[in-house]
């Protein structure tokens, strides 16, 4: 964690009464922001939490996907905790949504994105990190238009899961959504990394501060 921050959960001090998106009050447990080392050089995002998240209110936990990406997060030594711990103990790692409240019945509508984006805006601002990991096809779709020079839906979450796109101020790590990765993908995911980016200097000038 960075020496100057107290706490993972929500480090930024975001509005937890958030009520931009009437629907959405009236569904969620929690309004789910962001969680993790706001010194990260990984940010990871999702499209919304799901039932796991909304309830711990800390995203990507307490489910089967969670605990997915929680043990990814270990093999990568960006987690000391087991992956069915609901606060992580993170590093070099921030993990948020594209939309932060969640609706059982349905995914994020346009205007819910666009509601929720200057949250995601800030967090990436503020954290400046080298690598953005879109976690399935609506947030890598998101994400590519606001970090490559690559039309949108030219991005396919399936076909892309494993590899390194190169954007504008950023490098993306697309994966497949979690609900729909075999052990074999996630394996490939974290294979990908450990190889392809651990294993080269993937800093870019950005006059970060050292860590
Ligand atoms: S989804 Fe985002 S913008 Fe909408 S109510 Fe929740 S926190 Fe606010």
């Amino acid at each position: 964690m960075d020496a100057h921050q107290d706490g993972f959960a929500n480090p930024f001090n975001m509005d937890e009464d958030c009520t931009n998106c009437p629907a959405l009050c009236d569904t969620r447990e929690s309004v789910v922001h962001g969680y993790g080392d706001v010194g990260a050089e990984f940010v990871f995002v999702g499209e919304m939490p799901d039932a796991g998240a909304d309830a711990a209110g800390v995203p990507f936990v307490g489910s089967e996907s969670g605990e997915r990406l929680q043990s990814m997060l270990g093999d990568l030594g960006f987690s000391r905790s087991p992956p069915d711990a609901t606060e992580p103990d993170l590093q070099n790692c921030y993990l948020t949504y594209l939309t932060r409240c969640r609706h059982p019945d349905r995914a994020p509508t346009g205007e819910e994105l666009a509601n929720c984006e200057p949250y995601l805006n800030a967090e990436l601002r503020m954290i400046n990190p080298e690598m953005i990991v879109p976690v399935g096809q609506r947030a890598l779709e998101a994400l590519a238009i606001e970090y490559t020079t690559r039309a949108p839906e030219s991005f396919d979450a399936e076909a892309e899961h494993a590899t390194t796109v190169r954007g504008r101020g950023f490098e993306l790590l697309p994966m497949l959504e979690l609900e729909r990765q075999s052990d074999a993908d996630s394996e490939a995911w974290v294979d990908h990394v450990t190889d392809n980016v651990f294993g080269r200097d993937y800093r870019q000038t950005k006059g970060r501060r050292s860590r």
